[in-house]
């Protein structure tokens, strides 16, 4: 039945992308390590699994490398350069753009 199969796909997208704004909500509260970075893990989990992503970053990003919360100041860094917001990952150094040409 690929009405059915069409309908179910589009609720289960849509039931992705409520968990993965309700984990980046506790991301963003969150101050605790463990916690913030178990969120992050699921939150690109679900996102590798449904191809659902965060909307609106808010200061605080994943890095995929590591797939830890990268917090300004505590384990990231942010720079900006030309109209582009860089953030580097203090473990692992890499380098996540966001900005007016890049795409997220
Ligand atoms: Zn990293």
């Amino acid at each position: 039945m690929p009405r059915r199969s069409r309908r179910k796909s589009h609720s289960r997208k849509k039931l992705a992308s409520e968990a993965v704004n309700d984990l980046y909500d506790v991301l963003n509260e969150n101050k605790d390590h463990d916690i913030s970075n178990s969120a992050a893990k699921l939150i690109l989990r679900i996102g590798k699994k449904h191809g659902t992503r965060v909307r609106n970053y808010n200061g605080i990003t994943i890095c995929r490398s590591c797939s830890i919360a990268m917090v300004p100041g505590r384990n990231s860094t942010v720079r900006i350069r030309s109209k582009v917001v860089k953030y580097t990952c203090g473990v692992c150094g890499r380098v996540k753009t966001i900005g007016p040409s890049f795409v997220m």
